[in-house]
């Protein structure tokens, strides 16, 4: 038989949020600025990004796909990764990931690989997701009606597309009114943004209009929940700020991605909307060595059938390897948990494992099958 931890360590996942790998070599600055998510500045202090339970991490866990023992200097891992080249330390890492696709959002997409690429290098599928800011700016440099250009830009993309995803905690957080506005409101606003240049959308209305239109299109809408940069307002991007919008959200599923300090608000939200998911994807690469305590957390009130597996990894492939790494690793430390004080049986625990690993995502995105 099997154990628990076997399963675990060969399950297939599904990276239902994820960026693209950098596709050229760069130099220490920017490796080490990859590591840290939230300061957008060059860091003061570059190598102490090492101090971190994500730095831990690498050099634990990536230095031996990389062919250096556990636990090497960080100068030692840089030296090799540099000497490798960014394309044989993507392939090699892409490749012990054991993810069968990797749902990809291209919003933000210098310098980073594309569905195909990821696709290519890894040896899955790939799968794209629509960014709707994006869309917005696209709109706002078509001509004619706007409401109109959003409408088409958005299906036409959407025909290949799994889903959509919206960065609205970038844009002034989740506070305040989330409601529809009407045709004649986003006609206005939209001129008034056409005029001053149409440029990254920071207009309530029209960013609102946006989520309403990603909604009518039915397929599982994802929302940035939590932390990120320092761009972000993170006390905006608390899950809660979303309740009224997800009253009146119906069917369509939405996604709460990486949701820390707040997963365990999402696992509510998980819990009281039928149509609401969560991951933590991000948390988990910055926690580290603490990141059974994320992954303990939303196995509190979050019903298994609504936690989906995501990296978000961006840029080093390190992250895109390190998510499913210590994914694997906080599940089996969480899961034996329960099941070894007899909380849970065996079966049950094999059961869960799957269900967050491939199988709620593979229905909440019919196209994957
Ligand atoms: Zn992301």
């Amino acid at each position: 038989m099997t154990t628990l931890a076997d399963h675990i360590n060969a399950v297939e996942l599904i990276d239902h949020h994820v960026h693209g790998f950098w596709t050229g070599d760069g130099d220490q600055v920017r490796f080490h600025n990859a590591l840290n998510e939230a300061d957008t500045e060059p860091l003061a202090e570059p190598d102490a990004v090492f101090d971190s339970q994500l730095g831990f991490a690498v050099r634990t866990h990536c230095a031996p796909v990389l062919g250096l023992p556990a636990h090497s200097a960080p100068q030692d891992y840089w030296e090799r990764r540099n000497r490798m080249g960014e394309a044989e330390v993507t392939e090699k890492l892409l490749r012990r990931c054991g993810v069968t696709d990797w749902i990809v959002d291209t919003g933000f997409a210098d310098g980073v690989a594309g569905p195909d690429e990821v696709a290519r290098a890894s040896g899955g599928r790939a799968h794209e997701v629509v960014r709707l800011e994006q869309v917005a700016e696209q709109a706002a440099a078509a001509s004619g009606s706007y409401g109109q250009a959003f409408t088409e830009i958005l299906s036409a993309r959407a025909e290949h597309a799994v889903g959509t995803k919206s960065i609205l905690a970038y844009r002034g957080g989740f506070e305040g009114d989330l409601s529809e506005p009407n045709a004649h409101e986003v006609a206005e606003a939209a001129a008034r943004w056409r005029d001053e240049g149409g440029k990254r959308l920071t207009d309530r209305t029209l960013l609102r209009f946006g989520l309403h239109q990603g909604l009518r299109l039915g397929k599982p809408l994802q929302i940035h929940v939590g932390f990120g940069d320092r761009d972000l307002d993170l006390h905006r991007a608390n899950p809660l700020l979303l309740l009224d919008f997800l009253r009146s959200s119906g069917d369509t599923p939405i996604t709460l991605l990486h949701c820390y300090p707040f997963e365990r608000e999402a696992g509510y939200l998980a819990q009281a909307f039928d149509n609401v998911f969560v991951d933590v994807g991000l948390s988990v690469n910055h926690l580290g060595a603490r990141s059974p305590s994320v992954i303990a957390r939303l196995l509190e009130l979050a019903p298994f059938r609504k936690i989906l597996y995501s990296s978000d990894a961006f840029g080093p492939a390190e992250l895109h390897f390190l998510g499913a790494r210590l994914w694997r690793i906080g599940m089996t430390r969480v899961l034996t948990g329960f099941v070894e004080s007899g909380e849970w049986s065996r079966r049950d625990a094999v059961r869960v494992v799957d269900l967050i690993a491939h199988r709620n995502a593979r229905r909440i995105y019919p196209q994957l099958n």
